[in-house]
């Protein structure tokens, strides 16, 4: 077995998650579980003003809603420390040097680069600097940012979803690691944090392969362990744009109020982007993946599919599965019903049907003798599940009635709807005292 992996899902908590960021979580969690290692949850909160609790607790709400749960928890906003730690160790490296251009200055050089046929990165200006020239721009009333001085090779690592990337040096400008105001940025504070945290195993979306080959220089540049990369295509909406900017259907807010149930939607997850089909999962612990599996085009999300999916998964599930958001039902019951609903929480319904007061819709007047006969003709009880049978049996004898004649009245009058679960099985939930009270009032709730 591979040595534990410590991984880390780390969100900023700038937004709401769609399916795409909590597959991401699972990867890491799975990958953590697989290996015996841990799983942590650090919110990139450096931002402060996009950055809310808020969302940091709808974050940890969805995340505990997928039934993924955390070992370490950790704010970047809480550790200036370890971000200044690392800045210090980087200068006295010799790594950073001091730039002094406004953000407008460094859009028109991007824009001439551009004119000039050349890659849009930084062009070291300020590296070049002499201490004069410095003194001069500082007198000027400018406050340097500091840059990291990437190596001048190309820089390549292993990728467990890609194979080898290899960036070209002069594709990357130098990272800007500290702002004028002596704020970390993220480049800076997640190497730092990664470092610290012992990370063994970055997962996450291909939007950061580029700043992989940064932070890897960064990294040997701090004398730090470089941990392994996964990095996997993103989750498209269905029509192939984006999903972070319109979470839509693909929310997990929504898809939680649509009554996808949790494990179904990690069973689809952890196959999502892969060649296999989808596994029926019942808990977590029977979920494995390998990063092999992970094609390298980008999975769309398809909500009709995934409807499609849960249905099948709630069909066959194990009352353990869904207990949790059925309070004080009974797994009989749920085994009953569950092959009859679309969404868990229907089993509910199904149980105050059988179980609490109803007042079914008046039967047409054609049917009203035959409920009051019916009524007459309820068996004994205990009932069990061929009492149905006994009974209609007798009522089909005493009132010459056969096929839908007979029993949807019946059904009707015992459940107030026309479909729904076995009436053999649900009879005895509903007990001959409720079965007589609905009958005779259904014949006599006639005009
Ligand atoms: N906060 C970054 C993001 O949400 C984290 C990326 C990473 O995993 O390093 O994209």
């Amino acid at each position: 077995m591979s040595r534990p992996a410590l991984t880390r899902f780390a969100p900023s908590p700038t937004g709401r998650l769609h399916a795409g960021n909590l597959r991401t979580a699972l990867l890491n969690w799975l990958l953590a579980r697989q290996t015996g290692g841990s799983f942590a949850l650090r919110l990139d909160d450096t931002d402060a003003e996009r950055s809310s609790p808020a969302f940091a607790a709808a974050i940890r709400t969805d995340l505990a809603w997928l039934g993924l749960a955390w070992e370490r928890e950790e704010r970047q906003s809480e550790r200036a420390a370890c971000h200044k730690g690392a800045r210090a160790r980087l200068a006295a490296g010799g790594w950073l040097y001091p730039c002094y251009e406004t953000p407008a200055e460094l859009a028109q050089r991007r824009r001439q680069r551009h004119a000039a046929g050349l890659a849009p990165i930084y062009d070291r200006a300020a590296w070049k600097l002499d201490r004069a020239s410095r003194a001069a721009l500082e007198a000027e009333g400018r406050r340097p940012h500091w840059r990291f001085r990437l190596p001048d090779e190309a820089i390549a690592f292993e990728d467990l979803v890609r194979g080898r990337v290899e960036i070209a040096a002069g594709h990357l400008s130098d990272p800007v690691l500290v702002r004028e105001d002596g704020r970390a940025t993220y480049t800076l504070a997640s190497v730092a944090d990664d470092i610290d945290m012992g990370i063994t195993h970055v997962v996450r979306g291909e939007d950061h392969v580029a700043n992989t080959a940064v932070q890897i220089a960064l990294i040997r540049a701090l004398g730090g362990r470089v941990p392994a990369y996964a990095h996997h295509p993103l989750l498209l909406a269905a029509d192939g744009s984006p999903l972070s900017k319109r979470l839509g259907q693909a929310g997990i807010a929504a898809l939680r109020g649509a009554g996808i149930a949790p494990l179904a939607l990690a069973s689809w997850l952890v196959a999502l982007g892969t060649s296999r089909p989808p596994a029926l999962l019942y808990s977590l612990a029977e979920a494995g993946f390998a990063f092999a599996d992970i094609s390298r085009s980008p999975p769309r999300f398809d909500p009709a599919a995934l409807a499609r999916f849960h249905t099948r998964w709630l069909h066959g599930a194990p009352f353990a599965a869904v207990a949790d958001t059925l309070p004080g039902l009974d797994e009989a019951f749920w085994l009953l019903v569950r092959g009859n609903v679309e969404r868990a929480d229907e089993a509910l319904a199904w149980w105050r049907i059988c179980r609490q007061p109803l007042a079914p819709p008046p039967l047409p007047p054609e049917h009203a003798a035959f409920a009051v006969l019916a009524a007459r003709l309820l068996p004994a009880e205990p009932w069990d599940r061929s009492s149905w049978r006994a009974w209609t049996g007798a009522v089909g004898q005493a009132t010459g009635r056969g096929g839908k004649a007979l029993f949807m009245p019946l059904r009707q009058a015992l459940t107030g709807r026309a479909s729904g679960p076995e009436m053999a099985a649900l009879l005895p939930w509903i007990g001959r005292c409720r079965a007589r009270a609905r009958l005779e009032a259904a014949a006599r709730a006639l005009p």
